[in-house]
């Protein structure tokens, strides 16, 4: 296939497993940002919700459609793998409290945001569902009364879930408050990678609560995978998938595990002799790829899978995909509000986070009613990097004609430093151009933060002591 036809088949999602091999995997498997913002959170300033002057929540009060993101940060247990920002507690109360401090930051957005409609909704963790239904309802009853919830197919409420920790009834209780999403960590079925990393969770409870949420309506069921765990091989890794095709989830999410213990203390905890080789988690990938595609599920890019007849694939087809910091999504909202400790917002003029650790969180909530301690305004090239670095993420492919409509210049004399930077990536096959695109080809889709990052102007020439973990 030469690459006119890679880019003509470009735009869609790909059922083939394409030609890898492990030497090229090997190439690129360095450390790259996953870029679920640009530019990302590491670069964050210093900021204060009480710094003056311009700042990136006033174009809360333009917006037309809009995202919130409620982080719970807590667990019962630990696993190992974990770079979530969590508490592990069973301390109820904790949980209780937080949940106070929430709805108040949430009244300091009621005079900033105007009352548009919350197209897109999600709480992660942490473990949301360590929430009982008493205080998820409490919860979305609070929203509700600063920003504009909706209920029906055309909003996307999704949650994360623990099967560990999830009953039955509480799909009840989330099928009333108006979730339609569900998003269950599997990660892997064997018992003895689930000693390992401790975090032990039978398939019969996964599916116990796959067909009650089918049951009771979720539009869509996705479950998170991870290869490169300790004690993974090839052969349990197949045996988790084939597990995992006979449960159907609408979508998957194949993440690699990253071993970063000097960041993430709970690693630590992780046997290193247990955890595989580079080439064995690449030959993990692979199969797990090739596994997942001939059982039908489409490759969309990144880490992310789904059934032909699920509508991120059919949205992918239609280059009507988006992403945001949960990855892919058929929502696109204009701004995101994010609640609770670590947690990110954005709007069109730049980002905003709170503090990480929840005694700061609380602290500032206390002060100020907000915990926003870091962000970045965005500056026109922040602005056109951002664009360029979303369509390549999405539609894989940047318009020539589009980047001259907004800067007056050919592509090839705008980024000719960039294109010097994806040389190798021409040369492998992953990347290509015609006159009128630079495109991702079929194999290139594995890639795909990798030709992002030939954009990211804070990644090149500058020293940095950013810690991004290895694409493999
Ligand atoms: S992986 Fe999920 S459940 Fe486990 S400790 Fe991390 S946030 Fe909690």
């Amino acid at each position: 296939m030469d690459d006119q036809c890679e880019s003509a088949v470009s735009a869609a999602p790909s059922q083939e497993l394409p030609a890898l091999s492990p030497q090229l995997l090997a190439r690129y498997a360095g450390a790259c940002p996953r870029y679920t913002s640009y530019p990302t959170a590491d670069r964050f300033y210093p900021l204060s919700g009480t710094a003056g002057g311009e700042q990136p929540w006033d174009a809360l009060k333009n917006v037309e459609t809009l995202s919130l993101y409620v982080h719970i940060p807590f667990c019962r247990s630990l696993c190992y793998f974990c770079a979530c920002n969590k508490i592990i507690t069973n301390q109820y109360g904790l949980a209780s409290s937080y949940l106070d401090n929430v709805l108040r930051e949430a009244q300091w957005y009621r005079e900033r945001v105007a009352k548009a409609p919350v197209v897109q909704l999600h709480l992660g963790g942490g473990t949301p569902t360590f929430l009982n239904d008493g205080d998820l309802t409490r919860l979305m009853a609070g929203l509700g009364e600063i920003f504009d919830l909706r209920a029906g197919d055309d909003v996307e409420y999704s949650i994360e879930a623990d099967p560990r920790v999830l009953e039955d009834e509480t799909l009840d209780t989330l099928r009333e408050l108006g979730f339609n999403r569900l998003s269950l960590g599997i990660q892997d079925f064997n018992l003895d990678v689930q000693r390992a990393v401790n975090r032990i969770c039978s398939p019969e409870q996964v599916r116990a609560l796959t067909e009650g949420a089918r049951a009771r309506g979720f539009g869509s069921i996705s479950y998170d995978l991870i290869y490169g765990l300790p004690g993974q091989d090839v052969a349990s890794l197949e045996q988790t998938i084939d597990a995992v095709m006979d449960l159907a989830p609408d979508r998957i999410a194949l993440y690699h595990y990253a071993h970063l213990p000097e960041r993430f203390k709970a690693q630590r905890l992780i046997n290193t002799d247990l955890i595989p080789s580079p080439s064995a988690k690449i030959a993990m990938q692979l199969a797990a790829s090739r596994r997942l595609t001939e059982a039908g599920y489409v490759f969309l890019g990144m880490d992310h899978f789904a059934r032909p007849d699920d509508a991120l694939a059919q949205a992918a087809a239609e280059r009507r995909l988006a992403r945001n910091f949960q990855g892919y999504t058929l929502m696109p909202a204009d701004a995101l509000v994010g609640l609770g400790a670590s947690a990110i917002s954005y709007s069109r003029d730049g980002y905003w986070q709170n503090h990480h650790s929840l005694k700061e969180y609380a602290a500032a909530i206390g002060e100020r009613g907000e915990a926003i301690c870091r962000g970045w305004q965005l500056n026109p090239d922040d602005r056109l990097r951002q664009w360029l670095i979303m369509e390549l993420m999405c539609h894989l492919r940047i318009d020539k004609g589009e980047v001259e409509a907004k800067t007056g210049q050919s592509f090839e004399s705008a980024f000719g430093a960039e294109l010097a930077r994806l040389q190798p990536m021409f040369a492998d096959g992953l990347v290509g151009q015609s006159e009128s695109d630079l495109y991702v080809t079929e194999r290139g889709r594995w890639f795909l933060r990798n030709a992002a990052a030939a954009f990211d102007v804070y990644l090149h020439g500058q020293q940095t002591g950013a810690r991004y973990s290895r694409v493999l």
